[in-house]
């Protein structure tokens, strides 16, 4: 009978490690999940085409232009340069 109770509080403090143990790893989870989303992410926005400065004169032209605005330099494609 002592064994069996023995064995009892045994199996509930490994059941409860279990389930703290568990816990833990979904809740590390989720949190290298949205390290490695924002590590996914981060650099994916950061690249997402904005106004560009012109290589040469450093004005500011809109993503599309193909050519600066100031001084007619061709400019390199934000789409293609990757
Ligand atoms: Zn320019």
């Amino acid at each position: 009978m002592a064994d069996l109770v023995t064995f009892f509080i045994f199996f509930v403090v490994i059941i409860f490690s279990a389930l703290l143990f568990g816990g833990w790893v979904i809740v590390s989870l989720f949190k290298g999940v949205g390290k490695v989303a924002g590590l996914i992410l981060g650099p994916v926005n950061w690249r997402i085409p904005g106004p560009t400065g012109c290589t040469e004169c450093g004005k500011m032209n809109p993503p599309w232009a193909k050519f600066c605005r100031r001084c007619g330099r061709p400019q390199p494609d934000p789409l293609s340069a990757r």
